[in-house]
């Protein structure tokens, strides 16, 4: 049985390589044309559990509203932020921030080239440095996401399940990956996974590895990688509160910076906790009327939310509140959950402008 080689891949690859804005096409790298690390960069973040269609309209839009690092670095935070919204996981728009900030700083404004050098980056864990390194700056390193996870457990037949096996789909990664076009090893192996080597019903016959495959020779391709059973994932219950004005302008205060939506807008509310809705406060007296509950789902837990809505005459706002003008809700950066809170008690849509909201 031949053993699985890399330039079978980049064979397959030359030919079958997705089209994406961010990327130089194999016969453009084989001449010497590598990416701006700039856009790599960009694109790896926002594909950080986001799927590749979701991310090509965000992706154009903000490289034609900050075209380089440079313009980014010196965007204002709320600009960013609103325009991250609908992409969801909010972190990921502050690192970015912070990231582009770090390297015009301390780095010349270039990033560095290595995996070791990009980990130390703001919001740059080991994939997204190993893939900046390999397809930006060529270099050998080994790039495991969650495409690549699954064809290297079924290429070796791996049985222990995720995330136990991670290490040593690593390391069988390290080995296949090649010293010449390790940037297009990564992306071939990216779209092997998002392709050919699908979670269910692989295409086994159009793949370059069919012959060397143990899971295909088996015949249980479809059943992995396995993986450890899931603790369930818990309820969180709470109260939000819409005040919109007669002329749609909607009360809204922002969460603080750290933790979950941190940066974003929300309707004020209760905290959120399981069992139960705790106690909450209006945020003024108003002729509060029930709307339902909406519910949502986070990575980590569920959550259902009362909402009452009021509409109301001109009020100054409470404290820490502030009235968000009816023509700015659109381009703010409302999180998901909000807008459909905002849209239970208003019957009005609240939607972000761009793409398809994630959170
Ligand atoms: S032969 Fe099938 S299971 Fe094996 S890597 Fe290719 S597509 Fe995946």
């Amino acid at each position: 049985m031949p053993a699985p080689s890399a330039t079978a891949l980049l064979d397959w690859y030359d030919v079958h390589a997705r089209r994406l804005p961010w990327r130089i096409p194999p016969e453009d790298r084989k001449l010497g044309v590598l990416p701006d690390p700039y856009r790599i960069w960009l694109s790896e973040v926002m594909l950080q559990q986001t799927t590749v269609a979701a991310v090509k309209s965000y992706f154009l839009d903000f490289l034609a509203r900050w075209p380089t690092l440079q313009a980014l670095a010196a965007a204002p935070r709320d600009d960013v932020m609103a325009a991250w919204a609908g992409l969801g996981y909010y972190s990921r728009a502050r690192n970015l921030k912070a990231c582009a900030e770090a390297v015009t700083r301390d780095h010349g404004g270039r990033f560095p080239e290595t995996v070791e050098g990009l980990a130390t980056l703001p919001g740059i864990g080991p994939y997204t440095a190993a893939a900046i390194a390999a397809i930006a700056f060529d270099t050998p390193a080994a790039v495991v996401d969650g495409n690549v996870e699954r064809v290297v457990a079924r290429l070796f037949a791996l049985e222990a399940p995720l995330p136990d096996v991670k290490p040593e789909i690593r390391r069988l990664t390290a080995t296949l990956t090649p010293d010449k076009r390790p940037g297009d090893f990564a992306q071939a192996m990216m779209d092997l996974g998002a392709t050919i080597c699908t979670p269910k019903r692989p295409a086994c016959a159009l793949c370059p590895w069919s012959e060397p495959c143990l899971a295909r020779r088996r015949g249980d391709a479809d059943t992995l990688p396995r993986r450890r059973a899931k603790a369930e994932r818990p309820t969180r219950y709470g109260t939000a509160f819409v005040a919109h004005r007669y002329d749609g302008a909607l009360l809204v205060r922002r969460r603080p910076d750290k933790g979950l939506l941190g940066g974003m807008l929300e309707v004020p509310g209760s905290d959120w906790k399981e069992d139960a809705a705790p106690e909450a406060t209006p945020p003024f007296q108003a002729d509060w009327k029930s709307a339902g509950d909406v519910e949502h789902t986070f990575t980590h837990f569920h959550l259902v939310l009362s909402v009452k809505g009021a509409e109301v005459g001109d009020r100054p706002p409470p404290a820490d509140c502030f009235w968000l003008e009816a023509a700015a809700v659109a381009g703010e950066a409302l999180p998901s959950v909000m807008r459909k809170v905002v849209e239970a008690a208003t019957g009005r849509p609240a939607r972000q402008r761009r793409g398809t909201p994630k959170m």
